[in-house]
């Protein structure tokens, strides 16, 4: 599965902590991040991860490129609920094409908790119907 992995500065540390707890089967999937969350999670837990542009210069939008032609199959962003930013339209952008093509999405680590699990059981698997259009096929 294709993985996408965001934070928010204010929940960067929250993101590693969590990649860290679920590194045994994050390893087994292709990971994705924006270019701060994704070097900071190679630093710190040694994972591969596919960096793009970092968010406010445009990774969000890579990010849902990716959803848009059939290349995700989960986002996980923790998004700071807190703080104005300044490339909010792509955040929202992100989401409705998650939407649009049925990527299951995390905003928050409690909703992510369950995903992962749920990714763990299987229950992902439904993604494979998805084509590279990211349309059932
Ligand atoms: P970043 O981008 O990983 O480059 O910090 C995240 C975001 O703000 O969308």
């Amino acid at each position: 599965m294709n993985i996408a992995l965001i934070a928010h500065d204010k929940k960067k540390e929250d993101m590693i902590r969590f990649v860290q707890a679920y590194k045994p089967l994050l390893s087994n999937h292709v990971l994705h991040a924006t270019g701060t969350t994704g070097m900071r999670l190679e630093t710190e837990t040694g994972l591969s991860i596919n960096k793009h542009l970092s968010g406010p210069l445009g990774g969000d939008q890579q990010i849902g490129s990716l959803a848009a032609s059939g290349k995700l199959d989960l986002l996980i962003f923790f998004r700071d609920p807190l703080e104005a930013q300044p490339h909010e339209p792509d955040i929202t952008a992100l989401l409705r094409i998650c939407d649009v093509h049925n990527v299951p999405a995390a905003t928050n680590m409690a909703t992510a908790e369950v995903l992962v699990n749920g990714l763990e059981q299987g229950l992902m698997d439904f993604r494979d119907l998805y084509g590279s259009e990211g349309d059932v096929t």
